[in-house]
């Protein structure tokens, strides 16, 4: 069984949903589950709504408008006099309306990921039906009723075990050869809907492959494979064609954007390859991922921009000794703030993650009392696996350097934007 994921992008209109049909044509006789994303830029206009939920209801509903034509819009254009698909995206607004129409609850985290998870619905829905009507009979199965999560919201933790079961006997109890699903979703045991942080659909796609010892994973972008910088920055970037897994982990780990960072460990321990190809050329070889021995690397650039660089120097001029930072990282795991860059010196303690002003807040409030803190908003984080003194000269240029890191194969600045 192959697993492909489609990334909004690959299903931001009509004729995108087209080229999908096309795609999954040309391998018509594999057993295929298809894990697909909300449509285009969905997702940011859900967490809109959800924030104009919380304080105001007049820009919520504009939004909420906004959401309801865009799909209409889509489904309309795939739709004929046979086949409608819009009166099946109906329910969906109509349960989003009723749920927007009371209060929101205090857990922000919780409303999130009870609203957000309806942009994969719509999506999912509208694939299936067209490809139903168009001679891809599928089943549409329910992410959240196969993918277990605990309750920590926003950022659900997969159950392996649980999942595994369900995946396995949602897949066995439906004969259609071609299945698809939500990305980025799973649910409580109480039947809660969880996200599993953005852009997890990739995520999601290696937990299917994972539990049904899937041959292979392939996610179909809109970049011809795995480029070593982004193309829009280097016009010169070039494309990698066959990466180790653990080269690929570390540039997700460190931000290249092409995969969630929690892709790969499933697949790696499965030894499933993971191929990322263009949708606009499905028949070019694009990249693997997967067990290959290392090749003699070119540098890849990986840019992280809206960084926050939050440090702190202790008040009363004490170390920063190992008790120090056990709080500190309590106080960062309590709150899953993820560290994309740490440094420390005997007075000081920096750390650089992604900017998030209510995690800002939670630092500054907690450890004020103990700590002067300083804090730039606004900076970017630039990382050069394998760098050579080129490359780094190429990234610096006349930016100001706030932190800079190297070790033998990587090399980490903080910078203004
Ligand atoms: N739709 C979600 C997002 O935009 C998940 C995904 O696309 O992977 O983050």
């Amino acid at each position: 069984m192959k697993v492909f994921k489609f990334g909004g992008a690959s299903v931001k209109d009509a004729q995108g949903v087209i080229n999908v049909k096309n795609i999954i044509s040309l391998y018509k006789n594999e057993e295929l589950t298809v894990v697909i994303s909300a449509m285009g830029k969905t997702t940011n206009l859900m967490e809109e709504i959800l924030k104009f939920w919380y304080s105001d209801k007049t820009k919520m509903m504009e939004k909420f408008n906004i959401l309801e034509s865009y799909h209409y819009q889509i489904a309309s254009e795939l739709e004929d006099d046979q086949h409608s698909i819009t009166t099946s995206i109906e329910p969906f607004f109509q349960r989003l309306k009723k749920i927007i129409a009371e209060e929101p609850s205090e857990s922000f985290d919780y409303e999130y990921d009870k609203i957000v998870p309806f942009g994969e619905y719509l999506s999912t829905t509208i694939v299936s039906q067209y490809l139903n009507f168009n001679g891809f009979p599928n089943k549409l199965l329910d992410a959240a009723k196969m993918i277990r999560t605990n309750n920590c919201f926003r950022e659900g933790q997969v159950d392996w075990e649980i999942t595994q079961e369900n995946i396995k006997r949602s897949f066995q109890k439906y004969p259609e050869k071609l299945k698809i699903t939500q990305g980025f979703i799973g649910g409580t045991l109480e039947k809660s809907t969880v996200t599993l942080g953005r852009e997890g659909s990739d995520y999601s796609a290696a937990i299917i492959a994972f539990s049904l010892d899937a041959q292979d994973v392939t996610i179909w972008k809109d970049v011809a494979g795995l480029l070593n910088a982004d193309p829009k920055i280097f016009p010169d970037a070039v494309k990698l064609d066959e990466i180790p897994y653990e080269e690929a982990i570390e540039l997700s780990y460190y931000g290249a954007t092409i995969i969630h960072p929690k892709t790969l460990k499933p697949l790696q321990n499965k030894q499933i390859p993971l191929y990322v190809k263009s949708f606009e050329n499905p028949l070019e070889e694009g990249s693997v991922i997967a067990n290959v021995s290392p090749i003699a690397y070119t540098p890849s650039y990986i840019f992280k921009r809206n960084q926050i660089l939050f440090s702190v120097y202790p008040k009363d001029f004490s170390f920063i000794d190992v008790d120090s930072l056990s709080d500190i990282f309590l106080l960062l795991s309590e709150n899953h703030i993820k560290i994309n860059l740490m440094q420390n010196s005997a007075l000081s303690f920096s750390i650089c993650f992604d900017h998030d002003s209510r995690k800002l807040d939670i630092l500054i409030r907690e450890l004020s009392e103990k700590y002067k803190i300083k804090y730039n908003e606004q900076v970017e984080l630039i990382t050069i696996r394998h760098y050579t003194d080129e490359a780094i000269e190429k990234v610096i240029g006349s930016r100001k350097i706030f932190v800079e890191q190297k070790n033998r194969t990587t090399f980490q600045i903080v910078v203004s934007c």
